[in-house]
């Protein structure tokens, strides 16, 4: 039932100049670089994937950012705020490596939009399709753009049909490229007729693709090969249409080079004027209207200080309506306890600061010592819990084994701690065995045991589990389940949030549990609460 509530019209006004986004990319195509590009358009400019905290120097890092290093990747997902012209851009960044997907599914969750990058010569590659399916769940609109332009790539027509054929979205070009690889000049903006040159931030204004102009900017045959090729792409590809690019079924596409600086002003022009603010969103009682007054937003993701003898965390709470100030007392609606928020933090230019208010579509970072869990609801008004930040089927199920028995109280705390965060996921065997941890990536696992080392001082080592899969299950027949659990109690388990999971040896197994019961469905995704 959707009650209407007063709106703000100050909240509303900040709200919708906010767009809040992710940037999916296969690892190599160019998130980072371009990450760093959009950041100086807005002059700001922080690290990707760092979180740098006040007094830098002093910062003892933790094993597992020392795997972080040491493999190249990125475990770490971070927000950098930036302004420009008035609008405001959250991008939330994403882990590039596969073992931490459940981390990019939940930032996922937290933006309005998605920048897809592609590399000119490679075209979609397995992670962009991965990531481009949990956009396309939820609907969100995805802006592409075709990176390393001034190298040698495939035909820009071959890459629209591509994406059209792989991903089922339209692909409307909204920049055709004026030559390409050692050859690239600049692009020709088919929305607002005018051309973008290569090291220049000049845009020159055309009437059209017969203005003259271009044969005095575009020397030689690429002037007649550029109308050309505009023009087929003009009959060849869907027209721009907001209302569809709105729901997820077609994507602008722009050219450019994240390297060499090209194109990315044009993409972050198009991120403004299409992206959508926030958007009302789906909660267990109502939707929430991002102009409501009241505070309400939740927790997409935890960070623990890298810091291994301060064991403060941040929540990432991304909000969805109402304003949030400095000070507040904001209602953790899965446990009734209040949380105070006295020192927001802001990612804005190098370093967190402390925000003294902060609007849909943005997100602070609110410390904890423990207690504020991922899916988290923190509200100032009404009581309702956001759907939506889920859980996957872990690919791996492991057995902790403890070295020293003196310790399992102290593994006990630590798993759940670092269940709240999202590290791996906790299940607890209802027999009282020794707790499962699952993981969709291997890695997961070593980010576990140093940290469970690092920061707890517990050495513990994983054994294979008899299961190799598992499911959470729902029905309207509650009996059913309590028949299945009395049937099965050995392979039965609770999950962090105590929900009852089925624990299956084979998929072979799980098949025909769900052909014996067809009145449970076997879940192999979750939304928290
Ligand atoms: P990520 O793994 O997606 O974050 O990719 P990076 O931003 O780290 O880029 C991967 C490699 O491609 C690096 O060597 C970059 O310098 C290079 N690169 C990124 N953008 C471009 C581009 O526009 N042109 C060219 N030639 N190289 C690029």
């Amino acid at each position: 039932m959707d009650m209407p509530l007063p709106a703000d019209s100050r909240v509303a006004a900040e709200a919708a100049r906010r767009r809040s986004f992710a940037i999916i990319a296969h690892p190599d195509a160019g998130k980072t670089t371009l990450t760093e590009k959009l950041l100086l358009k807005g002059g700001a400019i922080q690290l990707a994937g760092q979180v740098r905290a006040k007094g830098n120097a002093r910062r003892t890092r933790s094993d597992w950012m020392k795997i972080e290093q040491e493999r190249g990747i990125s475990v770490a997902t971070s927000v950098m705020t930036f302004e420009k012209d008035g609008t405001v851009f959250n991008l939330l960044d994403t882990p590039g490596h596969e073992d931490f997907s459940e981390d990019t599914y939940r930032t996922l969750t937290a933006v309005d939009a998605a920048v897809m990058v592609l590399d000119a010569a490679k075209g979609i590659e397995s992670q962009t399709r991965k990531l481009f399916e949990v956009c396309r769940m939820r609907d969100i609109p995805i802006i592409t753009f075709v990176n390393k332009m001034d190298r040698e790539g495939r035909d820009p027509f071959d890459l629209l049909d591509e994406i059209e054929k792989t991903l089922a979205l339209e692909a409307t070009p909204v920049a055709w490229p004026v030559g390409q690889g050692q050859d690239l000049r600049g692009v020709y903006d088919i929305l607002h007729p005018s051309l973008r040159m290569v090291d220049s931030d000049e845009v020159i204004p055309l009437t059209g693709l017969d203005d003259p102009t271009i044969e005095a900017r575009v020397p030689g045959d690429r002037a007649a090969t550029l109308r050309e090729q505009a023009e087929l792409a003009a009959g060849a590809c869907a027209e721009f249409d907001l209302g569809k690019f709105l729901e997820g079924s077609l994507t602008p596409v722009y050219f450019g080079s994240a390297l060499r600086d090209f194109g990315v002003a044009h993409l972050l022009e198009g991120l403004a004027r299409f992206a959508p603010p926030p958007r009302p969103r789906p909660a267990d009682v109502r939707t929430v209207r991002p102009e409501e007054p009241k505070l309400s937003g939740f927790v997409f993701k935890i960070q623990a200080n890298m810091d291994p003898q301060h064991r403060d965390r941040v929540a990432f709470l991304r909000i969805c309506s109402g304003r949030l100030e400095k000070g507040m007392r904001l209602r953790q609606v899965r446990t009734g306890k209040l949380v105070p928020v006295n020192a927001p933090l802001f990612f804005f230019a190098k370093d967190r600061q402390v925000a003294e208010e902060a609007w849909p579509g943005d997100v602070v970072g609110i410390a904890t010592h423990g207690g504020i869990r991922i899916g988290d609801t923190l509200t100032e008004g009404d009581l309702l819990n956001f759907q939506g930040v889920p859980s996957f089927a872990p690919e791996h199920l492991r057995r902790v084994r403890l070295d020293d028995p003196m310790l399992a109280k102290k593994l006990r705390k630590a798993l759940d701690e670092l269940a709240d965060e999202g590290v791996v996921q906790l299940f607890r065997p209802l027999d009282g065995s020794q707790p499962i941890v699952g993981v969709v990536g291997l890695l997961q696992l070593d980010v576990l045991q140093s940290r469970l080392r690092a920061e707890y001082g517990v050495p513990a080592s994983f054994e294979a589990a008899p299961w190799s899969t598992m499911r959470w299950m729902a029905s309207e027949d509650r009996e059913a389940i309590e028949r299945f659990s009395a049937a099965n109690r050995m392979d039965m388990a609770q999950d962090h949030d105590d929900e009852q999971v089925a624990f299956f040896t084979s998929d072979w197994r799980r098949k025909r549990a769900e052909e014996e019961f067809p009145m449970i469905r076997f879940l192999p995704v979750r939304e928290q609460h």
